[in-house]
């Protein structure tokens, strides 16, 4: 069907599937054809910022594939697997308006097999920022990710600067194991108020997504302090967790860094590009958010 499609975009019906089997003919039938596969990756209930790597994997493939697998290999005991919103009927319809060829939504149970023993695992960049408070996130996430390449075998594949760490390391999974495929980063979806777009924001009460709008004010004080040439880490770091900390409802920040773009390592002084990147706790909401300082 959609494999044979020649014209990019145009609107014929989208096709869903959790079939791996189907998924990998579909590709395998696109690819014989010419066509360029296009992927993004999501754990569905879908917003803007999904809607914007849809887009852009949409402008740069002729078949754009977004697989919705909510991945229990990426959370840890206790974190929100169970209770991660999902909402496939709207997702659909979210995929539909952004063109989408194939929505390959697998099983947990056909994704990994009884007694699955292999992973895919970066060593070096997950072993900073979250992966300090989430062990185990990122071999979850490489080893999935992996497999949707495997999977869907895209030429391009889109994933947000929102997952500033988890763009990185799948930057370095593509390249340290060849993956033929080339990785877009795109810039961080905002609502009106600044606050990052993500699935897990649906947790929020009204009064604790009031408070959440200080992660982004808390970025644009970091930026004003560096436009004004402050280049200490530590500085810039003091005046973000002011401007998080201020506010009647408590949070638990978990941590505020400055770190090297490339490696992720702590920075005490800015001298090139640097990211600026917090984890913060909102009531039970775990939300994070960042900034390149220097761009
Ligand atoms: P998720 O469904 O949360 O696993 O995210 C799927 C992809 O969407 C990842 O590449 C995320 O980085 C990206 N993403 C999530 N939120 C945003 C956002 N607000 N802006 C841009 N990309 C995002």
């Amino acid at each position: 069907v959609n494999a044979e499609r020649p014209v990019r975009g145009t609107t014929l019906a989208m096709r869903t599937t959790g079939s791996i089997g189907e998924m990998q003919a579909l590709s395998m039938a696109a690819r014989r054809a010419g066509r360029r596969i296009g992927l993004v990756p999501t754990m569905g209930y879908l917003h803007a910022g999904h809607a914007a790597l849809m887009r852009e994997a949409r402008a740069r493939c002729d078949l754009l594939v977004v697989s919705l697998f909510v991945n229990p290999t990426q959370f840890g005991p206790g974190e929100d697997f169970a209770r991660y919103p999902r909402d496939l009927d709207r997702d659909s319809r979210v995929c539909e308006a952004e063109h989408v060829d194939v929505l390959f939504c697998p099983e947990a149970a056909d994704m990994y097999a009884p007694g699955s023993s292999v992973w895919v695992e970066e060593t070096a960049l997950s072993a900073e920022l979250c992966g300090r408070y989430r062990p185990g996130h990122f071999r979850g996430v490489t080893t999935v990710v992996a497999k949707l390449f495997h999977i869907v075998g895209p030429d391009v594949a889109t994933f947000g600067q929102k997952d500033a760490q988890q763009a990185q390391v799948i930057r370095r999974m593509v390249r340290d194991l060849n993956f033929p495929i080339e990785v877009v980063i795109c810039p961080t979806v905002r609502e009106a108020d600044g606050l990052a777009m993500s699935s897990r924001n649906a947790y929020l009460s009204d009064a604790e997504r009031r408070r959440a709008a200080s992660l982004y004010r808390s970025l644009c004080r970091a930026q004003e302090l560096y436009a004004a040439g402050i280049r200490s880490a530590a500085t810039i770091v003091a005046a973000v967790r002011d401007v998080i900390g201020d506010g009647t409802l408590p949070v638990d920040i978990e941590y505020v860094e400055v770190v090297a773009c490339s490696t992720l390592k702590p920075v005490e002084d800015i001298r090139e590009p640097a990211l600026l990147a917090l984890a913060v706790r909102v009531g039970k909401t775990r939300l994070i958010d960042n900034a390149v300082l220097g761009a």
